[in-house]
């Protein structure tokens, strides 16, 4: 456990020391400000590190169960133990946060690590490579970089654990490379977020809270809201405040906002600049390929059919879809991938509730976005096509854990009756049980 806990203080250390270049990649590679950089990336880390640090001695400690009665006088418990050698691979949206943050469970749990960072987000590789020579013995933490061929040799390696960040596509591929050598998975993975507006909720709130978490980083967030369903009624209303958030924020021309990001590259500037088609735009559709810069864009009049609504958007387009009644808006949910994130922003419980109980996804907010996956209380992962499995906090110590069952049984007691040959009969072992489990 010391050891552990010396390996994540010098991390947090090395951290602080290596800042200045990783916010310099991020900028360069994404377009994003330090202040960005900082509150989306470095931060959450440091979060993560500082719970683990506090929490470490209760989640490595083993804990009591109950054992069965016929082998009394015995003791049960649950050990955590290192799953062994893990393969962390990242995506580049998030390229520090979605790679370190894993990196903290791993070592929190006892794990050595070969990381792989996105080749998409090469100055931010490149700076997470010395950050990572620069802290850990290459024997316990070490950066493998490269792209698609590079991932491939490596998941053709035995690991003890993979932890995938990354589209479901490749995620389809990770899971068959590892049943090869039957390691276990966690797959990250993406989708379309819906969030509900409903007739009662604040809209002017809800439009804000929206545009915060849907435009950051330019819209390319895997929890980021990536399609609104308002009912009839607050639909014009909450585009109209919509728009006026999006102004608050990032101006008449969000290309000089310095809030503002970037997308990644020219092959997703193509994809995106397709979907402007798809719908009415009625705020930003500006675009320039040189600078990869997408206006903040509201689209409405889309159809469910239109590539927009049947792909992971990914970038800082939204549209607003009307539905008439909550059962209309959660049958047209039904149909659909489970996503990795579902928002709904009402003050009605009974609708919540509703929500809730019918519309299934990873991880949820209820008048807000994006923010439970902020932090390390709440577990965070997918669930169908998002994705299996979770991390952050005690879930990211789990998943790189094997709890191990142990039962000790004392040497001075040794009943008789389950030997063979059998004395008691059947109904005698029924009613001995009874009595002995109280009915
Ligand atoms: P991606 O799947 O293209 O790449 C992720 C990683 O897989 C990279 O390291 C890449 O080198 C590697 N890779 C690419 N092709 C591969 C192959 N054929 N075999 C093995 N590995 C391969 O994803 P991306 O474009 O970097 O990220 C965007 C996607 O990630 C979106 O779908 C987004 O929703 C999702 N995402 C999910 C989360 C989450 O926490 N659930 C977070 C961020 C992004």
């Amino acid at each position: 456990m010391e050891f552990r806990r010396a390996q994540l203080e010098r991390l947090a250390g090395a951290l602080e020391r290596h800042e200045a270049g990783l916010l310099a990649a991020l900028q360069a590679d994404l377009g994003k400000s330090p202040f960005q950089g900082y509150a989306s990336e470095f931060g959450l880390v440091q979060l993560e590190i500082r719970h683990a640090l506090r929490h470490l001695r209760r989640w490595v400690a083993p804990q009591r169960r109950r054992t069965p009665w016929f082998v009394a006088p015995a003791r049960g418990w649950v050990q955590s133990e290192p799953l062994g050698v893990a393969l962390i691979l990242g995506p580049w949206n998030y390229p520090v946060q979605l790679l370190v943050s894993p990196l903290v469970s791993a070592i929190v749990a006892g794990n050595c690590v070969v990381l792989k960072p996105s080749e998409l987000a090469p100055r931010t590789a490149e700076a997470i490579t010395e950050l990572i020579r620069d802290c850990f013995d290459e024997q316990l933490v070490t950066v493998v970089n490269g792209g698609a061929d590079v991932a491939e040799a490596l998941l053709r390696e035995r690991f003890d654990k993979i932890f995938f960040t990354g589209s479901t596509r490749v995620g389809r591929l990770v899971m068959a490379a590892a049943a090869k050598h039957l390691t276990p998975v966690t797959l990250e993975l993406g989708g379309k977020c819906p969030a509900i507006v409903c007739g009662d909720a604040p809209v002017e709130l809800a439009a804000r809270r929206i545009a915060w978490g849907k435009f950051m980083n330019a819209g390319q967030t895997c929890v980021a809201p990536d399609f609104v369903l308002a009912q009839r009624g607050v639909r014009d209303a909450f585009v109209t405040a919509l728009k006026k958030s999006l102004l608050e924020f990032y101006g008449q021309d969000a290309s000089r906002s310095a809030d503002y990001g970037r997308i990644v590259n020219d092959r997703h500037f193509a994809r995106l600049v397709e979907y402007l088609r798809d719908g009415n735009v009625v705020h930003g559709g500006a675009h320039e390929a040189k600078n990869l810069f997408i206006a903040p864009t509201v689209l409405t009049d889309v159809s469910l059919e239109s590539p927009v609504m049947q792909e992971e958007i990914f970038g800082p387009v939204l549209p607003v879809l009307e539905f008439d009644k909550l059962d209309d808006a959660l049958a047209m949910l039904r149909d659909r991938p489970t996503p990795l994130a579902l928002y709904l922003f009402t003050r009605d419980r009974e609708a919540e509730r509703r929500v809730l109980a019918d519309a299934r996804s990873g991880g949820a907010c209820v008048n807000e976005v994006v923010s439970h996956m902020i932090g390390a209380g709440l577990p965070f992962g997918g669930l169908g096509e998002s994705g299996m499995g979770a991390y952050h906090g005690r879930a990211g110590f789990e998943a790189f854990s094997h709890q191990r069952a142990v039962l000790r049984r004392e040497t001075w007691l040794d009943l008789p009756f389950r030997y063979p040959p059998q004395k008691l009969s059947l109904g005698g072992l029924k009613r001995a049980m009874r009595f002995l489990l109280g009915n």
